[in-house]
């Protein structure tokens, strides 16, 4: 989510240059992953953490999401501005974000995600070829791509007409699309928080997960 407030042009450079350094990291990372993969039961082991970590994302983007809809407002201070207005402004104009630019989509988040891609792509031990290594490096990859990406995801399903290749993965099941994401929109905004895929709605819903949550954290769930 981007906020419908005008950025700074030293926020753009930072959301540049994050983006670039997130991008560079990414590439790195995956080139280490390929390398390190020798058997078929390795790119196994790798899709199944690409898997795991796919979801994470999704997770991630369902609990920022739920805590920007449901926590402080846009007077608080440092986040809320930042983290929290986005959100609210979104659900008063649902469109506003199909105008915003890739950059502005992807770049607050890749701020936060290129120091954990940058810690892993040094610390992971991708050259010893152990399955957990290879899972973890698998994971910590679609984890970190699914989270920058979300945002992306978010408007191709406000999108009246999203690119030909969203629409090839919207039809697949492998983003949000544009049905599943109007449960949130349609309703109370008190469910279908997740929007890289959508994947974790159905249990985190079905379980109740946000309200009970809630209810821990002192706030009366709606
Ligand atoms: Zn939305
Ligand atoms: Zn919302």
């Amino acid at each position: 989510m981007a906020s419908l407030v005008a950025r700074p042009v030293t926020h753009r450079l930072l959301e540049f240059g994050a983006t670039a350094v997130f991008l560079g990291y990414a590439v790195g990372f995956q080139r280490r992953v390929a390398f390190a993969s020798e058997t078929s039961e390795d790119r196994l082991v790798i899709l199944a953490g690409l898997l795991c970590g796919y979801l994470v994302a999704d997770l991630i983007s369902g609990t920022a999401h739920w805590m920007g809809d449901r926590f402080w407002n846009e007077s608080t201070p440092i986040l809320g501005p930042n983290f929290i207005a986005p959100f609210r402004e979104h659900h008063v104009d649902p469109q506003a974000m199909v105008a915003h630019g890739t950059l502005e989509l992807v770049g607050n988040t890749a701020v936060f995600a290129f120091p954990g891609l940058a810690a892993a792509y040094y610390l992971l031990d991708f050259e010893s070829g152990s399955g957990w290594a290879l899972f973890n490096a698998g994971l910590l990859l679609s984890t970190m791509l699914g989270v920058v990406a979300t945002n992306i995801f978010h408007r191709w399903a406000h999108m009246d007409q999203p690119p030909s290749f969203a629409r090839i993965l919207q039809r697949t099941g492998l983003v949000l699309t544009k049905q599943h994401h109007a449960r949130h929109h349609t309703g109370n905004f008190d469910r279908a928080y997740c929007i890289t895929t959508g994947w974790m709605d159905r249990l985190l819903d079905a379980l109740g997960i946000w309200d009970r949550m809630e209810r821990v954290l002192g706030r009366d769930p709606r």
